[in-house]
């Protein structure tokens, strides 16, 4: 199998789950329970909005022809405020006084701020002309009765989550979550409670996994750690299998107990590509197996993280109903110079700031794959392509954010 580049990679992914996933299924929640779910139902507007002309500042209702070059004063023949039903009418020569949100009397069309008057009790003086129309929002201009707002498939965030809720959707239908089976392994891993041996390490890579898997919009199902043994591991598979993604960290380089793809095969998975053209993460492998998706991930903890943003969120994404979220990349200054060797896209420890208004960011010092500690330190992934791997001082790089992290 020839080496893909990751967009390749990611594209390999998209493809297969794509084609390969089931009918989604509902489920309804209320609005609070909704932030970052996929919404399942059209929302279309109940009525028009707004659904009055409203006034968008305080001030007085005017008809603006009678304002302009006025020299005298306008009388006041009531008041206004956001909620009122007014029924008064404003003849020749009058105003209404008026707050921010109400509606304005169809008699007026303009609103006159109050900073641009002096009133007495009765009387007001208008101290610039208004054009028509002006400081009112008109009734429907915003959406009309029956416009569809939000199609199924669009992530709930909070502004969505606020359109649903003003036009009287207090729940909405969802699309279930996707079950994301998280099964780290080796010999050497003891989970984060336990008192390491001399040689062994805590299980870190559950834990980015989880956390991964919950920004993604999965539910994470932990099944703990499996030790590099043919049995053990193919039995904790087999109950990884169960949930719609395996997500497996560790056993899929070229040491004698790298046993993960072996064992999969035994279970009877297809692999879609084994390793891709990445630093880190290059052993990654994807494929599916009974139906259900299967991502080895290195367990370099560096490596399972940057192979989970590339190559499982998409897929998780997919699953949710989702369209796949771009990655999120941005261009910024380089502020020392970078140089790679290996013909890969590198993904390395960053730091992203904006120092004069300008992104800068700058490499961190590290220690390859296994370096947590220089990975907390920054909040992005500078991204070198293979086809640049000198980069120099004020180059304008790419920049993978950190997500969660902005
Ligand atoms: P592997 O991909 O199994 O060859 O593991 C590569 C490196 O990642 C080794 O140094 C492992 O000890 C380390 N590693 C594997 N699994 C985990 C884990 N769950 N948490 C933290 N480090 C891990
Ligand atoms: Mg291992």
């Amino acid at each position: 199998m020839t080496m893909l580049s990751y967009d390749q990679a990611r594209q390999k992914v998209i493809e297969v789950v794509g084609a390969g996933r089931r009918a989604l299924e509902c489920e309804v929640v209320t609005l609070n329970q909704a932030f970052g779910r996929v919404l399942a139902e059209p929302i279309v507007a109940d009525r028009d909005y707004p659904p009055f002309d409203r006034a968008t500042r305080d001030g007085f209702a005017v008809r603006a022809g009678e304002v302009a070059g006025r020299a005298g004063a306008l009388e006041i023949i009531g008041e206004i405020k956001a909620g009122d039903t007014f029924t008064g009418s404003i003849g020749p020569g009058q105003c209404a006084q008026i707050m921010t949100g109400a509606a304005v009397p169809p008699d007026a069309d303009a609103v006159v701020m109050i900073e641009h008057t002096r009133a007495s009790k009765s009387r007001v003086v208008i101290e610039r002309s208004v054009e028509p129309g002006q400081n009112i929002v008109p009734r429907g201009s915003e959406a009309q009765a029956g416009q569809m707002l939000l199609t199924p498939g669009t992530r709930l965030g909070y502004a969505e989550l606020a359109l649903a809720a003003q036009v009287g959707h207090h729940r909405l239908s969802v699309f279930r979550r996707p079950t994301l089976a998280i099964l780290s392994t080796g010999d050497e891993v003891v989970e984060v409670e336990a008192t390491p041996g001399p040689f062994q390490i805590r299980n870190s890579n559950s834990v980015s996994l989880a956390s991964l898997t919950t920004l993604a919009g999965a539910e994470p199902v932990q099944l703990g750690n499996a030790p590099d043994r043919i049995e053990e591991l193919s039995a904790q598979i087999g109950r990884g299998l169960e949930a719609d993604i395996l997500v497996l960290s560790g056993g899929v380089s070229m040491g004698k107990y790298d046993l993960v793809e072996v064992v999969l095969r035994g279970l009877g998975a297809e692999f879609v590509f084994e390793g891709v053209a990445i630093r880190p993460g290059r052993p990654a492998v994807f494929g599916t197996c009974r139906g259900k998706f299967v991502f080895g991930l290195p367990g370099n903890p560096v490596s399972t993280m940057v192979t989970f943003e590339l190559f499982v969120l998409p897929a998780v994404d997919i699953l949710s109903g989702a369209e796949p979220r771009p990655l999120p990349f941005l261009r910024a200054k380089l502020a020392a110079p970078v140089r790679q060797t290996a013909p890969l896209t590198h993904f390395l420890p960053a730091r992203l700031d904006w120092p004069d208004g300008e992104p800068v960011v700058r490499e961190l010092p590290w220690q390859g794959s296994g370096d947590i500690v220089a990975l907390a330190q920054g909040n992005c992934f500078l991204v070198v392509p293979p086809a640049k791997l000198e980069l120099a001082a004020g180059d304008w790089v790419d920049v993978f954010l950190r997500r969660g992290v902005f």
